[in-house]
């Protein structure tokens, strides 16, 4: 018996097919946050001199503590990495983790060693992915994740440990006792019960039937010779997300959704409404122009919430507000979203409507992959999604690929070019993922503005449309 199998022996991990990912040593998830470290991840690493075995450490503190905000719950850690002023972790050295090289793979903190892949467990077994974050899985880098079934069931070993150790004292105890003496509460799965809208309940079964759909379609497109066409795959899966509601509130049976042929049918009017617009440069900015603004303070990140009043801490405080109300403010209400040195000035009405060469196949089939991936791991609603129904997480997929594109747009406007290179859609997908992954530890408040912002039908058609007509592609046909 393998040692995952002694540990986890009814665990059933189901696999994306043609998803690639190995590391590939370049250190850039390594920049841009603080790593979070349980009391089982800080012991493994405390007692190390850092400062005396390399130069770059030399008077540097590595860690900042939380100790009293994680006892309080205000936390999520009680310890976390300090990063440098760029935002770049204190132990990445020559583009390696000094931990890894000076302690091996097994001292890092848990989080580290189990990115980029993602797990979410479902009624159905736990299904597996790999998150954008990282320039490997944006270039499909590296072994198929079907040949990686070992190492993601230990990952996946691993995740569960460090939930168990991100628990406050007291948590765990009294839960292992509680299932001791037969008296723990049954928590319902996140899944038994799937928001499609916030008003259309389905069993996951249904879900299943309806994603089963919509995966059909992108994985034939994903696997064709011919050219396919992302605008038309995305109006075609929102088709299908509606088709799935009809059939569920009009009391008709899901399993037609296997049947159903969508039909795309021009809008009578197929220009982007003033909120619809809004909307979009709401995410952008989120996805964007707000991580910017947060790595420019990591004094912010580094603060006790009991310091916020201490003069030098309140100045922080004060100017990185500023600078988010102002960024915000420009982005969302002006469409200028200038402040990311490669995009110079930029204007996000011209980026999206601006005429450019028509999208390559390389392009278009790592937005279809992308979206595959996204909807196979379950991770664009419900928990892994800050509680998104399954309409507003596909309605935020739509405005991520509609993000990424007005970002390259933007940048190749500012290198004065009329095609979108395939470089920069990998710099704003790696960008943008990471953003998605944080948006699920959003506060609740947060989480239900934008749920309850995105849970219109065919919330970005028009913008679809639009930046589809950008490239000279009509959204109508299945390839470019
Ligand atoms: S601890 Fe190591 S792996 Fe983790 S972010 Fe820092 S350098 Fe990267």
């Amino acid at each position: 018996m393998t040692e995952e199998a002694a540990q986890n022996p009814g665990l059933k991990l189901l696999i994306p097919e043609d998803i690639r990912y190995n590391c590939q040593g370049c250190g850039r998830c390594c920049s841009g946050w603080s790593v979070g470290l349980t009391e089982e991840d800080y012991s493994r690493v405390k007692n190390t001199d850092w400062q005396s075995l390399h130069p770059e450490l030399k008077d540097k503190e590595v860690f900042f503590h939380r100790e009293k905000e994680f006892l309080e719950g205000t936390a999520a850690y009680p310890h976390y990495t300090k990063p440098r002023d760029d935002g770049s972790c204190p132990f990445l050295i020559d583009n390696l983790c000094f931990i890894h090289s000076h302690l091996g793979e097994y001292e890092k903190p848990i989080t580290c060693r189990v990115f980029p892949y993602s797990f979410v467990e479902t009624p159905s077994g736990v299904y597996t992915g790999v998150v954008y974050n990282s320039m490997a899985s944006v270039r499909n880098i590296g072994a198929p994740l079907t040949e990686q079934r070992e190492k993601l069931a230990e990952y996946f070993n691993l995740s569960i440990q460090h939930k168990n150790a991100s628990m406050r004292p007291g948590e765990l105890e009294s839960q292992l006792k509680a299932r001791a003496e037969g008296t723990m509460v049954a928590q319902a799965s996140p899944f038994s019960e799937i928001s499609l809208t916030p008003a259309c309940k389905l069993t996951w079964e249904e879900y299943l039937l309806i994603e089963e759909r919509m995966l059909k379609l992108i994985l034939e497109r994903l696997r064709q010779d011919e050219p396919t066409n992302i605008f038309n795959t995305l109006l075609q899966c929102a088709e299908i997300l509606m088709q799935g509601r009809k059939l569920k509130v009009t009391g008709g049976s899901v399993a037609d959704i296997t049947q159903f042929e969508p039909d795309l049918k021009k809008p009578a009017d197929p220009v982007a409404s003033g909120t619809e617009l809004m909307t979009l440069r709401m995410l952008y900015y989120r996805f964007f122009i707000y991580p910017t603004v947060r790595t420019s303070d990591t004094g912010l990140w580094q603060m006790q919430r009991n310091r916020a009043f201490e003069p030098k801490v309140a100045a922080i405080v004060v100017r990185a507000f500023s600078k988010y109300i102002s960024s915000g403010l420009n982005t969302i209400l002006m469409a200028r979203a200038g402040n990311l040195p490669m995009l110079g000035n930029a204007d996000l009405n011209a980026a999206l409507t601006k005429s450019f060469a028509p999208l390559d196949q390389e392009t278009d089939k790592l937005f279809h992959r992308w979206l595959y991936l996204k909807l196979f791991a379950k991770s664009y609603f419900g928990p892994a999604a800050a509680g998104f129904s399954v309409l507003s997480g596909f309605n935020c997929l739509t405005a991520s690929i509609l993000s990424v594109l007005l970002f390259a747009k933007a940048a190749a406007l500012h290198a004065g070019r009329n095609n979108v290179a395939i470089a920069d859609i990998y710099e704003s997908y790696w960008r943008l993922d990471r953003e998605l992954l944080t948006m699920g530890q959003t506060p609740e408040q947060e989480s239900k503005f934008y749920n309850s912002g995105l849970s219109s039908p065919r919330l970005f058609n028009k913008s679809l449309w639009t930046m589809a007509r950008s490239f000279g592609t009509d959204p109508q046909t299945p390839g470019i």
